[in-house]
């Protein structure tokens, strides 16, 4: 009984927490969302031609949102993917800039923390690098309309850099509970987020390289209309349905929010100033995303002044 009441409870919360706590403002093109910010720095950026989505409907508990666009073109395309970590990719900790959890209730030691950070940080690296490296690909082989998709989806994940900087879901939901910090609203980091994002996307032409760069330039500044992606075509492009549906619940439900889990939070966050210098150099991320293993993307990243305790 207890456990049913609780789930209730629980899932007539995920409304909230899913809309509007899980990472910048998920769903909806609200002020300071990961489709607002996006659009506003490609039409800022780029002068990229963009239409107002307009709300058609939401989901139910989930409070994902369906829009329309009175002509939907580049600019629509990458700000409504940038949503679709966040429905697609729930479970997944990597896409959001996020470690995994890790025991919490004594202290680590420095070894066993900087082993946690160094493999956050290779499969957050790696992500960026291999979906780069795939929007390259597309961009150059004349495939623009899926290359765009892929890049608003990643988008999402530079975005997210800059929300959580690394921490684990407990760390997430114990700094609103205990700090009264939402690191999703916090308006600094909403700030910081937006120039940061619209620095990115000046840099992405470079990033891309000679053959995409071109492309992903003339595709942003067309005023020619797109097909929007069913969400039959997301699922075959991202390789995985919406997990929102179980993993959301389980964040409401089942993650902690004790006090406990801060106790490591600036041993495990990242070095976001030198981490973005790598994002923002398409070679070097070229050359991380290819690295080994973890101690060797430590090593080549300490190469160029990330410091392990940067955040303590
Ligand atoms: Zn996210």
């Amino acid at each position: 009984m207890i456990r049913i009441a609780r789930i209730a409870a629980g899932v007539s919360a995920l409304t909230f927490a899913c809309a509007s706590a899980w990472s910048f403002e998920g769903f909806s093109d609200a002020p300071g969302s990961h489709m607002e910010t996006m659009k506003t720095a490609l039409v800022a950026v780029y002068r990229a031609p963009s239409s107002r989505p307009v709300l058609v409907k939401t989901m139910p508990v989930f409070g994902l949102k369906t829009y329309e666009w009175e002509a939907y073109r580049a600019a629509d395309l990458l700000s409504d993917a940038s949503r679709d970590i966040d429905s697609h990719f729930f479970g997944i900790l990597y896409p959001h800039a996020q470690t995994k959890s890790f025991p919490y209730s004594r202290p680590l030691d420095a070894v066993r923390l900087r082993a946690i950070e160094e493999e956050a940080l290779f499969d957050y690296v790696v992500h960026m690098g291999t979906w780069i490296d795939r929007v390259r690909r597309g961009f150059a082989a004349g495939d623009d309309r899926e290359a765009g998709y892929l890049l608003g989806v990643l988008a999402h994940s530079y975005q997210d850099l800059w929300a959580h900087r690394g921490i684990t879901n407990e760390m997430h939901k114990a700094l609103l509970a205990h700090e009264g910090i939402d690191v999703d609203r916090d308006s600094g980091r909403v700030l910081e987020m937006r120039e940061r994002l619209s620095a990115w996307l000046a840099d992405l032409p470079a990033i891309l390289g000679p053959e995409a760069g071109p492309a992903f330039l003339a595709f942003l500044r067309s005023d020619a209309e797109i097909a929007p992606f069913p969400e039959s075509e997301r699922k075959k492009l991202l390789g995985r349905g919406r997990d929102i549906f179980v993993h959301g619940i389980g964040f409401v439900l089942f993650t902690s929010s004790s006090v406990n889990s801060l106790r490591h939070r600036a041993d495990i966050e990242w070095d976001v100033d030198v981490l973005d210098g790598l994002l923002r150099d398409g070679e070097a991320l070229d050359a991380a995303s290819r690295l080994s293993g973890p101690a060797e993307l430590a090593a080549f990243l300490e190469a160029r002044g990330y410091d392990f305790r940067a955040s303590e």
